[in-house]
């Protein structure tokens, strides 16, 4: 695989000769290099981001004052009591409500076998997402179905009613933040499902309970901390530089951006896909060609709004899933008010790019309907963010999905390096890819690799077990059948899930 040319113009400046460089200074990169230099073991690490600052997808503080974590998420929760960061917890409030808003009318009462269709749905990916196993078994011809079946199609041939498809839809798109199921692989879905220990856990995640915290002054904190001790144990950052090329032979890795050449012993490309496809990699091959086209990002537009009072009609607070074919431009809303706050804080993502103005006006309909009131125009301040004037991964999109592929496509890049390359992005994570806690894992995870490769005694045997050694994932058989008697069972417990899901159906 090694690279046969010549690299004279390299050679000569040993200023940029590293141990190890991270491209990107996203949450991922930033962890990675801050547990690389932590270890002090001398070596060196140069960062480079094509941005002025650090972050990434880690909006400016005043958007990143309403990302959110929660106690279940052990890597963000620990990074923040090493760091010694404030947190605030969400408001208790008595009166939560989760609305599913539909285009179907009349829905005050959602019929029984509707209820009976959707639980069945959302209990099998639940039970199939615990189930699942990875393991790096024989393949077997059941996976490899699952993973080039899409959501989509898995719907239309398991789910009947067209509305209790869309029902499962809002769910399953609330969990992903994606809005289109045909780009999204049913065995993708079940491993990120896998990760949070259900789909349930991860709608908890989503929507948020009241194991909800924020991190005091914004995520934007955590880099800022990160980089801080990045520099203070040496380790270095070029801002404003693009990297577009990477080669490699036995020896080195050569990075390439327009300004610099710089060389190293092993990089990261701790960029998420398909953001990362940009970096020309030479030698590449085949199967990376295969992955590295399979993401796609989700397309939102982020949104934060404030209000004095809970003014609508039963001073609950609420959060709202939208399904996808009811005329809503809503594609999620979660509440985000701090315990010690004065305002009532809602966030969330809007499905279509349009003008701010259309965006808004159909915001602000959705929520009058939901909430049964005409004042949610009435706020204190409204902020959104519109990735779609920016580049496509900077703003709005939270995660990037896998599409349907071939099972040979489906490679854990945690942990697996590709020559001297380490690939490393929130997106990658075991339990929560796509959010910050996704990106400290790898990060850390990455930095552990790269440990264990130039300098293994440095790790505790703690921190050796918690890599995992795996190439391609494949992943045993799950059976994706209901048989009529499970079927009628189902039908018996419509009234257990339409408590779970302390759901009030509306129409728009
Ligand atoms: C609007 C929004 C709201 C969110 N809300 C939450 C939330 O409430 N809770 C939560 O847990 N998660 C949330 N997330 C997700 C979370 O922010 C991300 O999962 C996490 O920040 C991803 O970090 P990363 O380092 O993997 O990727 P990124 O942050 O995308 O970092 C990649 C970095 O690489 C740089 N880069 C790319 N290409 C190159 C190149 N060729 N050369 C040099 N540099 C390059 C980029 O500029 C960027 O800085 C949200 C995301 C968005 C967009």
């Amino acid at each position: 695989m090694a690279a046969d040319f010549a690299d004279e113009e390299f050679v000569r400046e040993d200023a940029n000769d590293f141990d190890v460089i991270i491209v990107g200074a996203g949450l991922t990169g930033l962890t990675c290099a801050y547990n690389i230099l932590q270890k002090k073991t001398g070596l060196s690490v140069l960062i480079i981001e094509e941005n002025n600052e650090v972050g990434g997808r880690i909006l400016p503080k005043a958007f990143s004052e309403t990302y959110h974590a929660n106690f279940l998420q052990e890597h963000i929760t620990d990074l923040i009591k090493t760091m010694d960061l404030n947190i605030d917890r969400r408001k208790i409030i008595d009166m939560r409500k989760r609305i599913l808003c539909t285009n179907y009318r009349p829905s005050q009462n959602l019929p029984k076998y509707y209820g009976a269709e959707v639980y069945s749905f959302l209990q099998m990916m639940e039970k199939e997402a615990i189930a699942l196993k990875l393991s790096t078994n024989t393949m077997h011809n059941e996976i490899e179905h699952l993973a080039e079946t899409s959501v989509e199609e898995l719907l239309r041939k398991i789910v009947y009613f067209s509305f209790a498809r869309s029902l499962c839809r809002a769910y399953i798109c609330s969990a992903c933040a994606m809005r289109n199921l045909n780009d999204i692989s049913v065995l993708w879905l079940l491993s990120v499902l896998n990760g949070a220990l259900g789909l349930f856990n991860r709608l908890r995640i989503m929507f948020g309970d009241n194991n909800r915290y924020f991190i005091q002054g914004g995520v934007t904190k955590i880099a800022h901390k990160l980089l801080k001790n990045i520099l203070r144990f040496y380790g270095k950052i070029r801002y404003a530089e693009v990297v577009n090329e990477i080669k490699f032979n036995d020896d080195r890795v050569y990075v390439l951006t327009e300004k610099n050449h710089f060389r190293c012993e092993l990089v990261v490309i701790a960029v998420p896909p398909p953001m990362h496809n940009r970096i020309i990699i030479k030698p590449s091959s085949q199967c990376l060609l295969n992955t590295q086209i399979l993401y796609i990002p989700s397309k939102n537009v982020f949104f934060n709004v404030a209000y004095k009072n809970l003014h609508w009609n039963d001073n609950s607070i609420k959060d709202v899933v939208t399904t996808w074919d009811s005329n809503s431009n809503l594609n999620i809303v979660y509440d985000v008010t701090r315990s010690n706050s004065e305002r009532f804080m809602l966030s969330g993502f809007l499905a279509e790019p349009d003008s701010t103005q259309t965006n808004r006006k159909g915001l602000f309909n959705t929520l009058n309907q939901c909430f049964e009131t005409i004042d949610t125009s009435k706020y204190l301040q409204y902020k959104e963010y519109n990735h779609f004037s920016n580049d496509q991964m900077k703003g709005g999109s939270p995660m990037s999905v896998m599409m349907p592929t071939s099972i040979n496509s489906y490679i854990n890049y945690m942990g697996t390096t590709f020559e001297r390359i380490f690939f490393a992005s929130s997106e990658y994570a075991t339990n929560w890819p796509g959010t910050i806690d996704g990106a400290i894992e790898v990060g850390k995870m990455t930095a552990y690799s790269i440990l264990y490769r130039i300098r293994p005694q440095v790790l505790t045997s703690h921190e050796i077990a918690s890599l995992k050694f795996e190439g391609a994932r494949q992943i045993e058989p799950v059976p994706f059948k209901i048989c009529a008697i499970q079927y009628l069972g189902l039908m018996l417990n419509v009234t257990v899930f339409l408590s779970f899901m302390k759901t009030a159906y509306i129409s728009t």
